[in-house]
């Protein structure tokens, strides 16, 4: 796939494994994107051009959100100092095919927003369990 910012100043490449959508319904994805939750895919091999416009932002202990420094566009969420698993469905050049397949911190996702009934439902404890089981293996 094939994706950039608003501005157009930070462009993406990178392999999609899936056709699956996640939707973070965490406190910190919904002030991040404005609204409503994170809608990202995951994806491998990502080459990143125009990486001096990037800014990052350590919200978390662990986690880093990365934006355009000049058009203020949600870039990637990752561990900190390790490569980018996520980026933002919207960023993307062709969305055909994709689904929304996962929901996490379904217990943050407010009231007035609907749930994708066929998605994958995670609670902020198993997020945090998940993140226990990353980081105690120490790799
Ligand atoms: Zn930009
Ligand atoms: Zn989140």
């Amino acid at each position: 796939m094939t994706g950039q910012c608003l501005c157009g100043a930070v462009r993406f490449s990178a392999v999609l494994p899936n056709d699956t959508i996640q939707a973070c319904h965490c406190g910190q994805c919904q002030r991040w994107t404005g609204g409503g939750p994170l809608l990202a895919v995951r994806a491998k091999e990502v080459a990143v051009e125009g990486e001096d416009h990037i800014r990052a932002y350590h919200a978390s202990a662990h986690g880093e959100r990365a934006f355009c420094g000049t058009c203020g566009t949600t870039l990637y969420w990752r561990m900190q100092g390790r490569s980018i698993t996520f980026l933002p469905v919207g960023l993307m050049d062709d969305q055909s095919g994709l689904r929304v397949g996962e929901e996490i911190f379904v217990d943050h996702r407010p009231a007035w927003l609907p749930e994708w009934p066929e998605a994958k439902q995670h609670d902020a404890a198993e997020m945090q369990a998940q993140l226990q089981a990353f980081l105690s293996k120490g790799s």
